[in-house]
């Protein structure tokens, strides 16, 4: 179908901006040696892993689940990292990934010897204690009391025995000379335990496929560990993968006045794109400009009885009617994945938009995907 004849709310995921982005991880890959695997926090889209598994070595996860997901739909390598396993888990983890991170040495300790029996590569996380990213504190594992990976002052080197990497994450949405400044705190802080790991993985929140992004320091980064310690470098972004490579369609419902035009649109913020509210940010909006710089400004605002369901504001050339379809820009990451029913809101379709700008919905949703997640 065309584009203008999807249903709403729609997520639509461009195939060949997708593959944009994978050419430029690729070439990183080519030319370093390095290997990328797709984070899937961020975007765990089932239907674009074939084209992903194309390009990336892999994916990387966050607990079983995804773990699970990564297996069954890529079937590359496969990564995990959790702040602590469960029992009940640990068994069908190590028969799936083939990198297990752990977030402590008791972690290590209590599940090492089941690992490193089944053939699995394990690693440790560190944290460099070097925050390079200001006013996003929940987004910072670096930051005071955080409870990612183990300091300096807790690391015990008499229990590598069998740990082959190291893994730091501490980037979002970030360029390469954070990572630069990122890397020499992890040279000065775990620098003598470098030469005997056989790979270090950067983490994700390395913005590479943005405009403005520095590849060739990021490519001097990873071959300054490949140099120095003989280091296989893995990264493990997840923005960058969908970086700008998706939209969320919506239509106008109704509008209302109160100090300010308000537009009630069928996509919430809470429901749809809840990063709007806890990042928080502004989402871009095709053929929109600021509040005050188009001649109609209207607050756009969700369907839900949530009072801060608002989206942002946004003005136009042209009033806005009943029935327009508005589409919102770079929402393919950290939407899809984080959406939710609250107020028994329908979610959103899913939909592809192939190469030769043809349509297809590969997911739809109903009645019932809100009433099972309920009692
Ligand atoms: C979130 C996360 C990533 C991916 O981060 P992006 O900002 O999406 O690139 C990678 N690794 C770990 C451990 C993470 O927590």
């Amino acid at each position: 179908m065309r584009f203008e004849e999807l249903p709403t709310p729609c997520f639509v995921v461009d195939e060949a901006l997708i593959e944009k982005n994978l050419i430029i991880l690729n070439g990183i890959m080519q030319r370093t040696g390095a290997k990328i695997v797709l984070a899937q926090k961020a975007f765990s889209m089932t239907a674009m892993y074939p084209l992903i598994g194309k390009y990336l070595s892999g994916t990387t996860a966050s607990g079983l689940y995804e773990a699970r997901l990564g297996h069954e739909e890529m079937g590359k390598e496969n990564h995990v990292f959790a702040p602590a396993y469960r029992e009940d888990e640990i068994d069908e983890i190590i028969s799936i990934c083939d990198h297990i991170i752990f977030n402590s040495f008791s972690q290590l300790e209590k599940y090492k010897t089941k690992a490193l029996a089944a053939g699995r590569k394990i690693g440790i996380r560190i944290n460099p204690e070097c925050s390079t990213q200001e006013g996003h504190e929940i987004y910072d594992p670096c930051a005071p009391g955080s409870r990612f990976g183990v300091r300096q002052v807790e690391f015990q080197p008499e229990l590598l025995e069998g740990v082959s990497g190291l893994h730091f994450h501490t980037l979002c949405q970030q360029n390469s000379d954070d990572l630069e400044t990122t890397l020499n705190a992890v040279e000065e802080k775990f620098g003598p335990w470098l030469p005997q790991m056989e790979w270090i993985n950067f983490g994700g929140g390395h913005h590479i496929t943005r405009d403005d992004y520095d590849i060739p320091r990021l490519e001097a980064c990873i071959r300054r560990m490949q140099t120095k310690y003989g280091l296989e470098v893995y990264l493990e972004p997840g923005e960058a993968i969908a970086l700008n490579a998706g939209y969320m369609v919506t239509s106008v419902l109704d509008f209302h006045k109160n100090g300010i035009e308000i537009a009630i649109v069928d996509t919430s913020a809470t429901c749809h794109m809840p990063d709007v509210l806890e990042m928080p940010y502004r989402p871009p909006l095709f053929g929109s400009g600021e509040a005050g710089e188009k001649p109609y400004t209207y607050r756009l605002g969700g369907p839900t009885c949530l009072t801060g369901d608002v989206i942002g504001d946004y003005s136009f050339d042209q009033p806005l009617k009943s029935g327009d379809r508005l589409v919102f820009g770079d929402m393919a990451i950290y939407s899809m994945v984080k959406t939710n029913t609250f107020n028994g809101m329908p979610l959103p379709a899913i939909a592809v938009q192939e190469k030769d700008g043809n349509c297809r919905v590969v997911q739809e949703f109903g009645y019932q995907d809100f009433k099972m997640r309920l009692a």
